[in-house]
């Protein structure tokens, strides 16, 4: 892992976890308006999510990867797609599905949130109202894209140094308490 260098295990290991991911993007769907019929078709018999290995939509946050977000969200629902992201397990992906999700679409009103990367980080935009099932389908590759360029490794020890950095802290606290 020197020198940015993984190695040959830890590369090896890196391209199977991303492999693994990137064929098992399981899906919570958040909709609350029109384009949620057309995410629904997404996984109909006609289009077949299933041929990327998303069929399994989650309806909990703790078994789904991928937060698609489609519909209207206005501020009293913030709050609870705010919480539905936080459930979700690391790593974790947003799709915003349609002009409403994007940008708060035609709703120019108080109510509307303007977009969802207000509350939420967006990993991939759909545009279009209603967004087609073949954007679903392409939003979804640009994904696939994505998680297989992000490194399982480098993840990995970066989080190690985050928690390393936490217990020395706290250690260096109570030592300073203690004196
Ligand atoms: S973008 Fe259009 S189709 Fe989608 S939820 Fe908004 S109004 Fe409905």
């Amino acid at each position: 892992m020197r020198n940015g260098n993984p190695g040959f295990f830890a590369g090896k290991l890196d391209e199977l976890v991303s492999w693994g991911r990137l064929h098992s993007l399981w899906p919570f769907p958040y909709g609350t308006a029109c384009c949620a019929i057309e995410f629904m078709s997404t996984e109909s018999a006609r289009y077949d999510l299933s041929r990327l290995g998303s069929e399994f939509v989650r309806f909990t946050p703790r078994q789904a990867d991928v937060l698609a977000v489609s519909g209207t969200i206005t501020f009293k629902q913030a709050p609870i797609l705010k919480r539905i992201y936080e459930q979700m397990m690391e790593p974790k992906w947003v799709i915003s599905m349609g002009a409403c999700a994007c940008s708060g679409g035609f709703y120019n009103c108080y109510c509307t949130v303007p977009g969802i990367d207000r509350i939420i980080p967006v990993d991939v935009y759909i545009g279009g109202c209603p967004s087609r099932p073949e954007a679903f389908f392409d939003a979804m590759l640009d994904l696939q894209e994505k998680v297989k360029n992000q490194s399982y490794m480098q993840e990995r020890k970066k989080k190690l140094i985050e928690q390393w950095a936490t217990i020395l802290e706290r250690i260096e606290k109570k030592v300073g308490d203690e004196a």
